[in-house]
């Protein structure tokens, strides 16, 4: 059997340890051969670099080397580069992850070659059209042709849309498979814990851990300000600790907020994924409005508020481990967080096995022989 070629474009942190463990598979098939775009929507050593060395992911073949600028302007110059190096490496399938401008720069430069692309996180949906993830992940599902599916509820969305159900096929969430290989790589010990431990104290259980990166909060002052109040009066209850997004770091600064957070809270800078495990697994509580760090909290068991006014990922809310508060006003939020600190929700498994990045090679390799 002829190997067959796959391009896998990503270019933001968490599509970084995503592609983690489909890589490591295709590595391993035999079948098919990985060549790797870095669309440089995060470049930073911390947002980038450091998920390739801690994960175990060789270097990307190609960099992009676009970030910044509107949502069009970056699209577009992704869309023009990532067209090149599909017209040089002619693959035989585009693998794109999750809900980013990269996912659909890689989606759309593959479709208009008339190459067929694998959607890694398909049918996940807020259905809040202001926001870009939605739009992202509806414009790469519409053109995918392997909707690889995390949960019931994803596959669910794209039938109700009318998608053909040849083209679901419910794998079980990549970043599952993630936090098993590497989860347990970490302990209470050392890291990030034990430096906050000796810098300020922290400890194991008896803190609060907080991101921050959506445009619907960053872009929008009220509601940053809600939750940075919110985020400072909980720390006179319990030590929070805010890894800082270099997006909110930047719009905190220019609001002259930054001073007065840095007083309140632990602000450090964004995490490697082996600290942030070590961060998530022993915190009291997670607040954020990330997609992954939802998850990663029902992992660990911890419980998590929501800073968002809705989430993708609703079976955690019913098992009780996610509470959706949305970041209108400083006080209801603190009341948010005090009332989930403590709390554990019901046992359920919705994200597969760990076996997901597998099932998503096996299909491939299957459907391409
Ligand atoms: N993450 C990390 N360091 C940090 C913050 C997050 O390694 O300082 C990881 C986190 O563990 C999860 C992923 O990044 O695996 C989530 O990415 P992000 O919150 O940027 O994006 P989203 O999930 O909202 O798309």
């Amino acid at each position: 059997m002829t190997r067959k070629k796959i391009v896998t474009v990503i270019g933001a942190r968490p599509q970084f340890i995503k592609a983690s463990a489909v890589s490591a598979i295709i590595a391993a098939s035999g079948a098919l051969d990985e060549v790797v775009v870095h669309t440089g929507q995060h470049f930073d050593a911390n947002m980038s670099d450091v998920f390739f060395a801690e994960l175990g992911m060789a270097a990307p073949a190609h960099h992009c080397d676009v970030h910044g600028g509107g949502h069009g302007d970056m699209t577009g110059r992704m869309l023009i580069e990532i067209e090149k190096v599909l017209l040089a490496e002619r693959p035989d399938a585009v693998m794109v992850y999750g809900d980013t401008n990269s996912t659909l720069a890689g989606a759309l430069a593959a479709i208009k070659l008339h190459v067929p692309v694998a959607h890694v996180e398909a049918g996940m949906r807020s259905f809040n059209m202001d926001s870009p993830e939605e739009i992202n992940r509806l414009l790469t599902d519409r053109v995918a042709q392997w909707l690889f599916t995390p949960n019931q509820a994803s596959g669910a969305h794209l039938l109700r849309e009318g998608t053909a159900p040849a083209r679901i096929h419910q794998v079980g969430d990549v970043m599952y498979d993630v936090a098993l290989l590497h989860g347990s790589r970490v302990g209470a010990q050392g890291g990030m814990l034990g430096q906050l431990g000796a810098a300020f104290g922290i400890e194991p259980g008896k803190y609060v851990l907080a991101t921050i990166h959506r445009a619907e909060n960053t872009d929008h002052p009220a509601r940053l300000t809600a939750i940075v109040d919110a985020l400072a009066a909980l720390a006179k209850d319990i030590p929070v600790v805010l890894p800082l997004h270099p997006r909110t770091r930047g719009v905190l600064a220019r609001e002259g907020k930054l001073a007065a957070l840095e007083r309140a809270v632990v602000l450090v800078e964004p995490l490697g994924y082996l600290d942030m495990v070590q961060m998530e697994k022993h915190a009291a509580l997670i607040a954020t409005d990330s997609g992954g760090v939802q998850k990663e909290a029902f992992f660990y068991r911890v419980p998590c508020v929501t800073l968002r006014d809705e989430t993708e990922w609703g079976e955690l809310v019913e098992a009780g481990w996610n509470r959706v508060a949305p970041p209108r006003d400083a006080t209801d939020l603190l009341a948010a967080l005090r009332a989930s600190l403590g709390t554990a929700g019901k046992e359920v498994a919705p994200y597969g096995d760990g076996e997901a990045a597998a099932r998503i090679v096996q299909r491939l390799v299957a459907d391409l022989a």
